[in-house]
């Protein structure tokens, strides 16, 4: 994470007065134009974070560095991605700490990859299983332009469902159509204690998931729920739940590996 004053090739996100997010790249000749007007990049390098900048027609729009879930909703995607309520759902329910050795399936956009390798931090290993070579290539152009370059992971262009190659892993990691296909390479690959949470956006696939943990002798079934985010509108005296809200995502299954087998 930088701090300072913004440099020429780092991304920043312009908020104009409605709150609208624009994610740009600083570079030194360029502008960036609304219908609101224009702000030459040279007026943002060198300003500080929080600034208040002038568009040419007078509007006032505040400069950040995006977040994390802020980079993650506007980063280009190949798969859909993960939403950040889901991706705070899976790093503490799915327990990821720093120093772990996680197995993520599949890679996607690479949303949720980034969180893990925040997560587990250089000292711990991220191994992303990914059957698409134009999403895997999206993701590591995803991942290195908020992280910079990450020793600490493995893109791997392979299919899950045929096997995880690494043993005695801490955490899997699944957001794919299938995941019970991957339960018994999950129950493998982990190491006694470790967890496997797996997110679905659709009943029937929870329900084949939870059979197919529940006829592997070596992991149990943890839980499984859904994780809601309401957002409400504060204006004035006008405080109460917004009008739009993201009404369904998915649903969580988490398991755990015994010591048997
Ligand atoms: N969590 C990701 C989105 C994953 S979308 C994000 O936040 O960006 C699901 C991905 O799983 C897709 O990219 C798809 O190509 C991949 N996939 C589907 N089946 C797979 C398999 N058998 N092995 C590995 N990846 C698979």
């Amino acid at each position: 994470m930088r701090r300072g004053p913004f440099e020429s090739g780092e991304k920043v996100l312009l908020i104009d007065p409605k709150g609208r997010k624009y994610l740009l790249t600083l570079r030194p000749h360029d502008k960036f134009s609304t219908h609101l007007g224009t702000i030459p990049h040279g007026q943002i390098i060198g300003s500080d974070e929080g600034a208040v900048l002038r568009a040419s027609g007078g509007a006032a729009f505040v400069a950040f560095r995006p977040t994390f879930a802020e980079y993650a909703l506007k980063m280009k995607r190949g798969a859909q991605v993960l939403y950040p309520k889901d991706i705070a759902t899976v790093l503490i329910w799915g327990d990821i700490f720093p120093g772990a050795t996680v197995v993520e399936g599949g890679g996607g956009s690479g949303a949720l990859t980034i969180a893990l390798l925040q997560a587990v931090g250089e000292k711990g290993q991220v191994v992303t299983y990914e059957v698409r070579e134009d999403f895997l290539r999206q993701a590591r152009t995803n991942v290195e332009a908020f992280l910079g370059k990450v020793p600490h992971w493995v893109p791997k262009l392979k299919d899950i469902y045929e096997g995880i190659e690494e043993a005695s892993v801490d955490r899997v990691v699944l957001d794919l159509p299938e995941g019970w296909q991957a339960v018994q390479h999950a129950s493998q690959a982990l190491r006694p204690g470790g967890l496997l949470v797996a997110f679905f956006p659709t009943v029937p696939q929870v329900q084949t998931m939870t059979e197919a943990i529940e006829s592997e002798p070596r992991i149990r079934l943890q839980e499984v729920f859904e994780m809601v985010q309401r957002p409400w509108q504060v204006k004035g005296p006008s405080v109460r739940p917004a009008l739009r809200m993201v009404a369904h995502t998915g649903f969580f299954v988490v398991a755990r590996r015994l010591s048997v087998g």
